[in-house]
């Protein structure tokens, strides 16, 4: 998923990745050849130093891992992750969850977001984990989407499956098969892609679509990826995908309100030597570019006017899937920086 085009990965590690997922691509489940399995990181290298400054990442997080790839097809990871077309996005029921933690715990009483990521894997795995309100998002943990980077170069296009799960329903704290009947687009109704299960397991094959676009009737279903991937890294990327332009999807407005208040946040605790916030990283030019919505203009406004501001406390997007307005990912954090720098001053 990671826009590099080349993984980075050793030999072994590879190895390791794909033995992982059985040789197939988490995104479709379609069973692979060896020799075409192809691993991608979870964050591009680009991102990673801003990551680990605004805490979303450990300064610890070892890039190359086995923890940290995931297997694809050559037309999942070069069709679409590669070429920005597409990303992965926490479950938004732990997007927002991120996004009350960081709005709402008192300051003296949080930790960094990489410990509160650490924990959501705990609680995933049964630990009772010191994390408010919890209960709520127990069921999503594990659980990622995917969100659309890049609308119009993707209109029309889906992706194909071999194994297009069957429909689920959230019962209680878990998702269970959804009764026969039950409408594909009722409340807490999801198909459940997972990878690691169908590996294990094979079931019958059964063709289906991911469609990446309104054109086609199913898109408006809701889709999760149960991956073996951390919350954290996850998220980082996304943040680092979606810094500066104007979307809205659901997922994407919310990774953008939890990077803007880790943003601030950073901002107010000053520079850091090596670090990717602040004057020594952000150059003297001044006038960067700016977080979507924060002056209105072509990137201050979603598709039906809506201004978003860096304050605003909650995720209220207008759509389901993303739409981008422009903008680059590359150096989001320093451009963050010229952007607010230059706000303060006026
Ligand atoms: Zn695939």
């Amino acid at each position: 998923m990671s826009g590099d085009t080349q993984a980075s990965f050793s030999a072994s590690v590879r190895n390791t990745i794909c033995s992982k997922y059985g040789h197939r691509c988490a995104t479709c489940l379609n069973l692979l050849p060896e020799v075409s399995t192809q691993s991608a990181h979870v964050i591009d290298s680009a991102s990673l130093e801003s990551a680990v400054d605004l805490g979303l990442l450990s300064p610890n997080y070892l890039r190359s891992s086995p923890a940290n790839g995931m297997a694809l097809c050559a037309d999942c990871h070069v069709g679409f992750f590669t070429p920005d077309l597409i990303a992965l996005a926490p479950a938004l029921p732990i997007l927002q969850y991120i996004l009350h933690y960081i709005n709402h715990t008192p300051a003296a009483n949080q930790i960094p977001m990489h410990e509160v990521f650490d924990l959501l894997s705990q609680a995933m795995e049964g630990a009772d984990v010191a994390l408010p309100d919890l209960d709520s998002v127990k069921p999503y943990l594990g659980l990622f989407t995917l969100v659309i980077l890049r609308p119009s170069d993707v209109f029309g296009r889906c992706i194909s499956t071999q194994h297009l799960p069957e429909l689920s329903i959230l019962q209680g704290d878990q998702f269970e098969i959804a009764p026969t009947g039950t409408s594909p687009v009722g409340e807490n109704v999801a198909r459940i892609f997972d990878v690691q299960a169908i590996a294990a397991d094979p079931p019958p094959k059964s063709s289906g679509i991911i469609p990446l676009s309104p054109k086609d009737p199913e898109f408006k279903e809701q889709r999760y990826w149960r991956l073996p991937l951390g919350i954290g890294a996850v998220c980082a990327a996304l943040i680092a995908y979606v810094a500066l332009e104007s979307y809205t999807s659901h997922e994407i407005c919310c990774a953008q309100e939890i990077m803007a208040v880790l943003v601030l946040r950073r901002l107010q605790r000053g520079p850091s030597s090596g670090g990717t916030i602040g004057p020594s990283g952000a150059g003297s030019s001044g006038g960067g570019a700016r977080l979507s919505g924060s002056h209105g203009g072509q990137h201050g406004s979603g598709p039906s006017g809506e201004k978003r501001s860096l304050a605003r406390s909650d995720c209220q997007p207008g759509t389901k899937k993303g739409r981008k307005q422009g903008g680059s990912r590359d150096g989001f954090i320093t451009k963050l920086w010229q952007s607010l720098s230059a706000r303060g001053k006026q």
